[in-house]
């Protein structure tokens, strides 16, 4: 990792709402999923690297699509959110006719959810929705 080069970024004055770049980990629902099926919860940190390679507060990051003005950041949180829903879409089994992965204790419902609910913030990432 490029300290160096992150620090001189974040110095410049800088208009836009970004996204964290571990955005999944940002996502309270996805937080909340986690944490219920694995005990794990991260706590969340007051600096974050953001999609576009910045480094900047929390605070000027946001998980929601209509509030992210960086268009570097929108475009990396449309593909995150795309991929996470894939990779929970697989991590659940929720292949045709198969049921949640045995030992989880998240509802196929719920799983189901959560990844309606990524493939729908990637398209609203995206603009088209
Ligand atoms: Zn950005």
């Amino acid at each position: 990792m490029n300290d160096e080069r992150l620090l001189s970024v974040s110095d410049a004055w800088d208009p836009h709402v970004h996204v964290d770049g571990n955005l999944v980990r940002a996502s309270k629902d996805v937080r909340n999923l986690l944490a219920s099926t694995f005990g794990l919860v991260a706590d969340l940190p007051a600096e974050v690297e953001t999609g576009c390679g910045r480094r900047v507060a929390f605070a000027a990051t946001s998980p929601h699509p209509e509030r992210v003005t960086c268009l570097l950041c929108r475009e990396y949180a449309g593909e995150q959110h795309r991929q996470f829903a894939d990779q929970l879409e697989s991590l659940f089994g929720m292949s045709p006719g198969a049921g949640v992965a045995p030992g989880l204790s998240v509802s196929a419902e719920d799983a189901a959810k959560a990844v309606a609910l990524h493939r729908d913030i990637a398209r609203r990432f995206a603009g088209d929705g």
